[in-house]
């Protein structure tokens, strides 16, 4: 069976597993503690939030570009994907609207 990684993110902060059985049906929704970049043939590149228990799921379902520990940037809508300039197997998220408070 095809691992699925659930419907698109809408553009709301989401802190939460979005690994699901099927598409459309309801994600797993426990605290995510992993976020992951993977770029999957179907949905192009994405960025999946998981929890421990579907990391392995998040990370077969297209070919990982990276991957960090779930931060309070990961997920927000202006949030970029920054790699460390001196470590590329290395990165963070970075909010703008969160650097400013
Ligand atoms: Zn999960
Ligand atoms: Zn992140």
């Amino acid at each position: 069976m095809q691992p699925t990684v659930g419907v698109p993110a809408l553009a709301r902060h989401r802190g939460s597993c979005g690994y699901s059985l099927k598409p459309n049906t309801r994600r797993c929704g426990a605290p995510a503690t992993v976020h992951l970049l993977v770029y999957s043939h179907s949905w192009g590149l994405v960025s999946l939030s998981s929890c421990n228990d579907h990391e392995e799921f998040a990370r077969s379902s297209g070919e990982l570009l990276g991957a960090h520990r779930f931060a309070a940037a990961c997920g927000h809508p202006q949030a970029r994907w920054c790699p460390f300039p001196h470590d590329p197997t290395k990165s963070e998220c970075v909010a703008p609207a969160l650097m400013a408070s």
